[in-house]
């Protein structure tokens, strides 16, 4: 039976009440997703099936991640609720490709591990897979695994396997509404020029998830354990001296500008400290910022591709303020400018809730 698996939440527990049911049955994942954005988080995903199939015992396939036919077959219903008629074509799809794939594969079955999710409804799956029997011949397995208590059964199994619990359901579309409903940023989406991995990042997680499969394969027992913090994103940093000449300036992380632009001059300096008299924004020279970071950017462009980390800039804000929570602007920039000046700078602070991997010393 090919079984397609959209994440690991739904296919452990899926995989396992299936192994049970159909002991006679050799089961082959396909993980077909090309829903779910960005690429990263698919990923991720894909990662945490291929540590749960490994240990299951269970083949796993990789479907193609083609992006551009997902969109074009949802293309005029981005705006339908989660549920609707956006979702009945995002099956749809999974279905025909799983279809074909459990053909070519000369399976007689196949089924959706989508059945799980209690986010998903079962008729609109039933009535998919059933419309492909019909088309390829192949049979479609409907199974209720959420009855009788399987929710809560499935909860407890992501619990002990400790898998990845994604907190969205896959598309952009899907996600952008529900980050709105939330008045929630929608960082899933943001990728920033510098590729430095941001704190509770998609790409955070990607190196988190396979370090544990590192201590797994060693025998190293770990807890994944969540901490709430207040996090910080960046959309665009301009400083622009006199009417509209542009100087390449770099704020470092946990600047902010309530008002996201601010006009004045640099009227003092303490130490190598250069203060404006707005918004209590400083500015420091690449010089300084190399000194005091034992760092050796030779520009300010080199310097806003490739930043120390977000930790190390922290560092850096705490030596020149010595607050642990000062947002104050800091700017950083070949050297100071004279004259009039106008900085605009659009960055968010949120709480935010992040996971981390810590070794388990003693058991509780
Ligand atoms: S919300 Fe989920 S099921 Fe619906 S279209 Fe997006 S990814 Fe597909």
């Amino acid at each position: 039976m090919l079984v397609h698996i959209c994440c690991s939440v739904d296919s452990h527990f899926f995989l396992e009440r299936l192994q049970k049911e159909y002991p006679q049955e050799k089961l082959t994942g396909f993980f077909y997703d090309p829903n779910i954005h960005p690429y990263s988080e698919y990923r991720l995903r894909y990662l945490d099936v291929q540590r749960s199939c490994k240990k299951l015992g269970i083949e796993l396939i990789e479907g193609e991640y083609d992006l551009e036919n997902w969109m074009e077959a949802v293309r005029g219903l981005e705006n339908e609720p989660e549920k609707g008629k956006r979702c009945e074509v995002c099956f749809d799809k999974r279905f025909e490709v799983s279809a074909h794939k459990a053909l070519e594969l000369g399976e007689k079955s196949m089924t959706t591990t989508l059945l799980v999710s209690p986010l998903k409804s079962q008729e609109q799956l039933k009535h998919s897979g059933e419309a492909f029997e019909k088309e390829h011949g192949v049979e479609f397995v409907f199974v209720d695994y959420r009855a009788n208590g399987g929710t809560q059964d499935q909860s407890r199994v992501t619990k002990e396997q400790q898998l990845y619990r994604q907190d969205y359901c896959g598309c952009l579309y899907g996600l952008s509404m529900q980050r709105n409903s939330q008045d929630r940023l929608m960082d899933e989406m943001f990728s920033p020029i510098s590729n430095q991995i941001l704190p509770a990042s998609i790409e955070e997680r990607i190196a988190m998830y396979e370090e544990r499969m590192r201590l797994e394969d060693k025998g190293t027992d770990y807890r994944i354990i969540k901490q709430k913090f207040l996090n910080y994103r960046q959309f665009s940093c301009t400083l622009i001296k006199g009417k509209k000449e542009v100087i390449p300036a770099h704020a470092i992380t946990y600047s902010t500008l309530p008002r996201k632009r601010a006009q004045g001059k640099i009227e003092y300096a303490i130490d190598d400290v250069h203060y404006m008299n707005r918004e209590e924004i400083r500015f420091i020279t690449l010089s300084t910022f190399n000194s005091l970071l034992k760092t050796s950017h030779t520009t300010l462009t080199e310097l806003i591709f490739s930043p120390p980390s977000q930790a190390d800039e922290q560092r850096l804000r705490k030596l020149l303020t010595e607050e642990s929570f000062d947002l104050t602007p800091i700017i950083v920039v070949e050297s100071i400018p004279e004259g009039k000046l106008t900085l605009k700078l659009d960055a968010k602070v949120y709480e935010d809730t992040k996971e981390q991997l810590r070794l388990l010393v003693s058991a509780p």
